[in-house]
């Protein structure tokens, strides 16, 4: 390792910036970021980083070793190599460290990438040698750690002379605070609770064990439309209840040693009721199980979440709901139909097609704005009942309506028609389910604007 990254503390220290464009300006942002005080100098300086400097001492003047005097840190960021060479010199010379921008050969430090979850901070470096490298790291990174994370660190910090003090050995607060990790509690940091939180940081007798249950939208099937909080509590639950609607694509991104539970209907097999489902989250939690429900799309729109978490609520059980793309914005979108639309549709309205007693019993006179798109979920069954119910109700005859088949993943069909002739068509065509269907003038958009 030629480099030992070392995070310091800058606060109020004295650093040197030369150079006064656009690269000082970055490094200046960084630097303030950490509470350092900068002497800047250059013989030309922009307007806007003197302003950002107001605080701290600017030099309209040349570089001088002088203004080396009592600083921690120099950072040369000048286009003049021999200006940036003759820094480097000046401050090795003293033993001050010293950055150069682009030129590794001539610091002693190098910034690295930055994860910033204050007060948790990831750095990255290459020695300098492969910069692009370094900030696809940074990506990745960024990517798993959740923003929420600093609030996890910063509870730690406050309550760490407490846990001290609970627990004097050092390994065993270590192992407590590995298990730590890996209890509701964790979460509840995260997401602000810390009462909850300290219950469990402080509860050592290990009878904490409750799991938690993640109701979480798993959207209406491309794998990319998976939310990062959804990926993260894919990756760290032990149990996973998924049904029909989650496709095979979204399960690949599951934990691999997961069990999975598939609770929907398939034909010949008796489904599982919703009951039993409730029933069951509760059973795995209360047993410690970190328990994922995935539900296609989000859990709340006609995903009986609220059913599910009513149980959850009476059980005393620790529950997060995390919401999903819904069919109807990933359908439209896929299909290159805007749900609203300034000269088409000034409203939508989701609504569930799903026959009952083979009626679809829906406030039919409600549906028949002309500037409004109604979405049916569910609604295939029902469709020649849907398409005569609205044109009875008033609706024009040849209103667009589409049908969006398996949407959002490669086998996504759409059959476009209008209330009219949308039955027929569906009759002559094999159409698998699941099938949104859209209704409205946003339907033929994709048309008007080829026009
Ligand atoms: N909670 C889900 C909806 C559950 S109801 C959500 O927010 O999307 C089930 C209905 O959703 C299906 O009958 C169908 O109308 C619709 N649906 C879900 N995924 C779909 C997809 N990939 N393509 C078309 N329709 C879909």
């Amino acid at each position: 390792m030629r480099y030992l990254p070392l995070h310091i503390d800058l606060k109020g220290r004295r650093v040197l910036v030369v150079g006064g464009g656009e690269i000082a300006t970055r490094k200046v942002t960084l630097l303030l970021k950490a509470h350092a005080k900068i002497l800047l100098v250059a013989p030309s300086i922009e307007e806007r980083l003197k302003e950002t400097l107001a605080d701290h001492d600017v030099l309209e003047d040349r570089y001088d070793p002088s203004q080396l005097e009592g600083v921690v840190l120099a950072v040369a960021a000048t286009s003049d190599d021999a200006v940036n060479r003759q820094v480097s010199e000046d401050a090795q010379a003293r033993n001050i460290l010293v950055n150069v921008v682009d030129a590794p050969d001539l610091c002693t430090v190098t910034f690295p990438a930055i994860i910033d979850r204050s007060p948790l901070v990831v750095s990255v470096g290459s020695a300098g040698g492969a910069p692009v490298l370094t900030r696809h790291v940074r990506e990745l990174i960024e990517q798993m750690l959740p923003e929420r994370i600093s609030r996890l660190a910063g509870f730690f910090a406050q309550t760490r002379d407490r846990l001290k003090e609970t627990l004097p050995d050092i390994d065993a607060r270590r192992r407590h605070t590995e298990d730590f990790l890996q209890t509701p509690g964790a979460e509840a940091a995260m997401n602000g609770d810390n009462r909850t939180a300290e219950r469990f940081l402080f509860d050592t007798s290990h009878t904490n064990k409750v799991g938690e249950v993640y109701l979480v939208g798993a959207g209406p099937g491309d794998p990319d439309l998976l939310t990062l909080r959804a990926l993260q509590l894919m990756q760290k639950s032990e149990v996973v209840l998924y049904d029909n609607l989650v496709s095979a694509r979204v399960l690949d991104r599951v934990r691999r040693d997961a069990d999975m539970e598939f609770v929907g209907k398939r034909s010949g097999y008796k489904s599982t009721s919703q009951e039993d489902i409730n029933d069951l989250l509760v059973r795995l939690a209360s047993n410690g199980k970190r328990v994922l429900r995935l539900k296609g799309g989000d859990p709340f729109i006609f995903g009986r979440g609220g059913e599910e978490i009513q149980k959850l609520i009476d059980g005393n059980i620790p529950f997060q709901v995390v919401p999903g793309i819904t069919a109807a914005s990933g359908c439209a979108t896929y299909a290159g139909i805007p749900l609203t639309h300034r000269e088409l549709s000034q409203s939508v309205r989701f609504v569930t097609g799903h026959p009952k007693d083979g009626k679809v019993d829906l406030p039919w006179k409600e549906f028949v704005h002309p500037m409004e798109t109604v979405v049916f979920y569910m609604g295939l069954g029902g469709l020649a009942t849907i398409c005569a119910q609205l044109i009875k109700a008033g609706r024009d005859a040849s209103t667009p309506i589409a049908i969006v088949s398996k949407g959002t993943t490669p086998e996504q069909q759409v059959l476009k028609g209008t209330l009219e002739s949308m039955p027929g068509l569906v009759a002559r065509t094999q159409i698998q389910t699941p099938t949104l269907i859209i209704v409205g003038d946003v339907v033929n958009f994709s048309k008007l604007a080829a026009r």
